[in-house]
C-alpha cells in the first residue's frame, strides 16, 4: 500500500520522482487529496493508490483537491483527478492559483529543452489545470464529520503558500515551507520564485499553529515534528539576515554568496539571495562602495 496512516484517517504517500507527497484526509463525506504530483501520467499511479486504499475502506471517493502552492510537482496531476473524480473542487491560495498557469508552461519549457530527461514527454503532455476555489489568509473546508483549515501563512516558498491543518489529530500539512528531503540535503526549495526574507516569520505563524506533538507534513520528505521545523525556520532567518547585513555593508549582489558563511551549500542560495536583494527596501541597501 503506497499510503501510511500517521494519525487517524490521514493517509501520506511518498513518491520517487522528487520525493514528493501526496497527502489523502479522510471524512465521512469521502477523501480531500492534498497535493497531485507532477505530471497527468504519474498522477494516474497515484489515483490507482488512491483507488486501492478506497476499495480497502469499503469505497469513498475522492471529494476535493487542495494544492499546497502552484509548483507544478504538486499541481501537475490535478486534472487526471478529475478525469477520474468527476469536476472536483480544487483549492489553493489566490496567488497560487493565478500563478500556476504561468508557471506551468515555465516548466514545460525547461523540459522541452532536456531531451534526455525521462520525465519530458508525460510534463509536455500534461494539461495544467489550476485550482478554481481560492482564499486570501484562511478558509474551513467541511468533510462531513471533521472540518480542516487551510491557512496562508503569508510568502516563502513562493507568494501563494498554504498549510494544511487537521486539528482533531494534530497535523499540519506544510507544503514546501517546510522540506525534509534527503535528495536535496533537506535545503529548503530557494527558487526564483521564493520569498526569502519573509519566509521565517511565515514559518513563525507555522510554528503558532504547532504543539509539540503535531505530526508536520513536509512537501517532500519524511514527517517531521516542530522541532525540525524550528531548526528549519533558524537556518532560513540566518539567509535573510544575512542577505541583509550584506546588503547594508554594500556588498554587490555578485559578491554576496562568496562573501560570508551560509547555513545551506552556497550552490542552492543564488536565487534566494537574488531575490532577497531585489525584495529588500532602499532604504535598507547600500550603494556599493567600489
Ligand atoms: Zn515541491
Amino acid at each position: 500500500m503506497a499510503f501510511t496512516e500517521i494519525a487517524d484517517r490521514v493517509w501520506v504517500a511518498r513518491y520517487e520522482w522528487f520525493d514528493v507527497n501526496v497527502t489523502l484526509v479522510g471524512g465521512d463525506r469521502g477523501l480531500l487529496v492534498v497535493d497531485t504530483h507532477a505530471s497527468d501520467l504519474a498522477a494516474r499511479a497515484v489515483i490507482d493508490d488512491v483507488r486501492r486504499l478506497g476499495a480497502a475502506l469499503g469505497g469513498p471517493g475522492v471529494v476535493g483537491i487542495v494544492n499546497t502552492h502552484e509548483h507544478f510537482d504538486h499541481t501537475f496531476g490535478n486534472g487526471a483527478f478529475r478525469a477520474a473524480y468527476g469536476d472536483l473542487p480544487i483549492h489553493a491560495h489566490e496567488v497560487a492559483a493565478e500563478r500556476t498557469v504561468s508557471a506551468g508552461e515555465r516548466i514545460k519549457r525547461l523540459y522541452d529543452a532536456q531531451p534526455d530527461d525521462p520525465h519530458r514527454d508525460e510534463v509536455r503532455a500534461t494539461e495544467i489545470v489550476p485550482a478554481d476555489r481560492t482564499f486570501s489568509s484562511a478558509v474551513t473546508l467541511d468533510l462531513g464529520d471533521r472540518a480542516v483549515e487551510l491557512v496562508h501563512p503569508g510568502r516563502g516558498h513562493t507568494g501563494g503558500d498554504l498549510v494544511l491543518r487537521v486539528p482533531d489529530v494534530d497535523v499540519l500539512l506544510a507544503g514546501d515551507l517546510v522540506e525534509e528531503s534527503m535528495v536535496r540535503d533537506g535545503v529548503p526549495g530557494f527558487g526564483g520564485d521564493c520569498y526569502p526574507l519573509e519566509w521565517p516569520h511565515s514559518l513563525d505563524i507555522v510554528l503558532s499553529l504547532t504543539t509539540s506533538s503535531t505530526v508536520v507534513v513536509p512537501g517532500h520528505g519524511a514527517p517531521v515534528d516542530r522541532e525540525f521545523v524550528e531548526d528549519q525556520r533558524n537556518a532560513i532567518g540566518i539567509v535573510a539576515q544575512t542577505i541583509r547585513d550584506l546588503a547594508a555593508r554594500g556588498v554587490r549582489l555578485e559578491d554576496a554568496l562568496g562573501a560570508t558563511e551560509w547555513p545551506y551549500p552556497r550552490e542552492e542560495l543564488a536565487d534566494a539571495v537574488r531575490r532577497g536583494y531585489e525584495q529588500l527596501p532602499r532604504s535598507e541597501k547600500r550603494l556599493p562602495l567600489a
